[in-house]
């Protein structure tokens, strides 16, 4: 189909960037398991490897099965491209790797994946880049913490583990004036219930693992560009305005315009790096994607009866879940993801970290897993797995202190998920 603007989300996530395959018609996008695309004569190859003609040539830089993927998520997010990676984490490094270079730092979030705070804590020093981590809540504070070495803004529409929501307008705001790209990981949020670039992001990444595939099946990661960014504005992006000596000196963003960042990440990243999202990964989230309305809309749901259940126990200090009156972060709701405050929300239990523990074993329908965004419901005790390689003020600052389980609700029963955190909390607390 043409992806006409006039299409809401239920069609565009069935039907964006795909087309009944040209040599079966098979109406389901085949999953192209071939490493390698045969040229139509050395003229094509050439042209092909010269980025003058655009096609496939090896499954480490391009896939038709990745690709329907790619335009998909692309077309929910409301950008111009998308490039699928191997994992979230990969889709982090691809997002970054175009914009940075040894001494340039990101300017990053206190709230986030925990995994995440761990890549740009220690990990991405070892590329000679740095993270400045600061309350994204504290506006001064941002802007204070960019300086002339800051190559990115980074934080999550909706902050994993602590039910957060990021004021992405007041950010981009900033980020703009600082003439830097707002990357926005909406992981949690995902396009239905957050679209970031409507709210100034430059790129959005994505761990697909998590709710665009829905059934705890893959791993995969995607990055999106909004495509207007004005990568030649001043000097600070080389790699996308200045000749590339691998390409015969092409500038990426004089000859691909919008597409700059996308092809960049695809001809550079994806070639250099290898962290390629393989076809089968890219079939099982196509089929996930096609139900992520209605998952989401069940999840938001779901959350928002066991959050409500959950804040009046005795037995439960406090849940944080921006769907409830009580959060600081109702209001922003409304603005940034009108369509609710997603399924995962952290709570505090009296009985603190033994308590947690013995929760969380003896749940029936939760499952204790390091995961989240499954159609199952999942809980984790953050400060023992996730977030344990975190100093204690780190774990804090990200909510995930000794005290505090995650929990991401699927889409089962909310009554019969409600009976199971009563009888497991009879026994943490008893
Ligand atoms: C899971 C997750 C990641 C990392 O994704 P992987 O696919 O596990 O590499 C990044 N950000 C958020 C918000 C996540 O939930």
């Amino acid at each position: 189909m043409t992806d006409g603007p006039s299409y809401g989300f239920d069609t565009l996530q069935i039907h964006a960037g795909a087309r009944p395959d040209p040599a079966t018609g098979a109406r389901q996008t085949p999953i192209y398991q071939s490493t390698a695309f045969v040229f139509r004569d050395a003229d094509h190859a050439a042209a092909l490897f010269n980025l003058q003609e655009v096609g496939y040539i090896y499954s480490r830089l391009t896939n038709p099965t990745v690709a329907v993927l790619q335009e998909r998520i692309a077309t929910l997010e409301g950008g111009v491209g998308a490039v699928c990676c191997s994992s979230g984490h990969a889709a982090q490094i691809m997002a970054l790797f175009p914009l940075m270079s040894p001494g340039k730092n990101v300017v990053a979030s206190t709230r986030l994946y925990g995994g995440t705070v761990t890549q740009f804590s220690q990990t991405i020093k070892r590329f000679g880049w740095s993270a400045t981590f600061v309350d994204f809540d504290d506006l001064d504070a941002v802007k204070a913490a960019i300086n002339d070495d800051t190559r990115a803004v980074f934080c999550e529409a909706i902050a994993n583990p602590g039910g957060y929501i990021t004021d992405l307008d007041a950010i981009s705001a900033i980020s703009d004036a600082a003439e830097v790209p707002l990357i926005v990981d909406n992981t949690s949020a995902t396009p239905y219930l957050c679209r970031p670039i409507e709210h100034g992001a430059t790129l959005v990444v994505h761990s697909t693992t998590k709710y665009l595939t829905g059934n705890g099946t893959v791993t995969g990661g995607c990055v999106v560009d909004s495509g207007k960014f004005d990568w030649t504005a001043n000097d600070k992006f080389p790699s996308l305005s200045a000749p590339e000596p691998a390409y015969h000196g092409l500038k990426f963003a004089e000859t691909f315009g919008p597409l700059a960042f996308t092809f960049h990440g695809i001809a550079i990243g994806l070639r250099d790096l290898g962290m390629t999202m393989n076809p089968q990964a890219a079939h099982y989230t196509l089929m996930g994607i096609e139900t992520l309305s209605l998952r989401m809309e069940r999840h938001v749901e779901n959350a928002q009866k066991v959050a409500a259940w959950l804040e009046t126990d005795p037995r439960v200090d406090y849940v944080t879940y921006a769907g409830l009156p009580s959060s600081p972060y109702y209001d922003r709701v409304k603005k940034i993801c009108p369509r609710g405050a997603g399924g995962l929300f952290t709570v505090a239990i009296k009985g603190g970290y033994e308590a947690c523990v013995k929760l969380v074993d003896n749940l029936e329908i939760f499952s204790h897993v390091a995961n989240l965004g499954d159609t199952r419901s999942l809980i984790i005790h953050s400060a023992s797995t996730t977030h344990r390689q975190l100093s204690a003020e780190q774990q804090e600052a990200a909510g995930a202190g000794p005290n505090v389980v995650r929990i991401s609700i699927g889409i089962e029963d909310a009554d019969d998920l409600i009976a199971d955190l009563d009888q497991a909390l009879a026994k943490a607390t008893a």
